[in-house]
């Protein structure tokens, strides 16, 4: 066991998976694009690392991996920060509570998980404290119902489809605020259940209709490891994949 450390495998050999894995990503993403008639760069990876050290988000800015994601806050401040020196665009992808936003907006170009009116006050204020502009993305929860107002919520965060409009409303008009688009998750309760393409093509109809007000809003981010490709063929612009980059998480996260 000489030279390989206590942090796992030997860098080169992590190197070369992931190098591998982001060959089977890419792939697919290009299939994906082809049966649907798109260009592969109007699709845009983005590799979620949570529970992934920095190192491996080194290794990954050498593959020429640009836009990262993670989904807590403590986790992404840190290792943004340890990879300060490398050329990425960091993304948060998940529930955010009012009082992490001072801490996000120091590192995130786009908070995907932008869910209610106080969080939109708690980034606008950050924002413009910390001289920074960060775009978001109103998140769609799919699983709330289509005709609940501010408070239908999701599962996995998210407003329903009726409070989209107020909240992409807000951010556009928040000084230190970008609205860039709308994301989601394939639900996993309710009437999209076990359908993502369904969900998928449902959110690109809200996407299309608040391009209709909003056509800087263009960013349609979905899709995961198991349902990228389902994605990408209901038009999103950005899927968030980590396990099939990274490996299988330890815990379910
Ligand atoms: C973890 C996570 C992903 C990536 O999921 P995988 O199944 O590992 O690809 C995407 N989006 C969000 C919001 C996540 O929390």
């Amino acid at each position: 066991m000489s030279g390989t450390g206590e942090e796992g495998p030997e860098p080169g050999a992590r190197a070369a998976q992931l190098a591998a894995n982001l060959a089977r990503v890419e792939q697919r993403i290009a299939d994906a694009c082809a049966g649907a008639g798109r260009d592969r760069k109007d699709v845009t990876l983005v590799v979620v690392t949570k529970t992934y050290p920095a190192t491996d988000v080194r290794l990954l800015a050498g593959l020429g991996v640009r836009e990262v994601a993670e989904n807590r806050d403590q986790e992404a401040a840190q290792k943004a920060e340890e990879t300060a020196d490398l050329p990425l665009s960091w993304h948060f992808v998940g529930q955010l509570q009012t009082n992490k936003a001072r801490s996000v907006v120091r590192y995130a170009d786009h908070v995907h998980s932008v869910d209610r009116l106080r969080l939109v006050g708690a980034l606008s204020s950050a924002a413009t404290a910390a001289g920074r502009r960060v775009g978001c993305l109103v998140q769609v929860a799919l699983d709330a119902g289509e005709t609940a107002g501010a408070g239908g919520r999701g599962e996995r965060g998210g407003v329903a489809p009726g409070a989209v409009p107020e909240l992409a409303d807000a951010i556009a008009a928040a000084p230190g605020l970008r609205l860039d688009g709308l994301m989601t998750v394939a639900p996993l309760a309710g009437a999209y259940a076990g359908q993502p393409r369904a969900a998928f093509d449902r959110l690109r109809e809200i996407s299309s209709r608040l391009r209709e007000t909003h056509p800087a809003a263009t960013m349609v981010s979905a899709g995961m490891s198991q349902d990228l490709d389902e994605a990408v063929a209901a038009g999103a612009t950005h899927v968030r994949v980590g396990t099939a980059v990274l490996g299988v998480r330890p815990g379910l996260r």
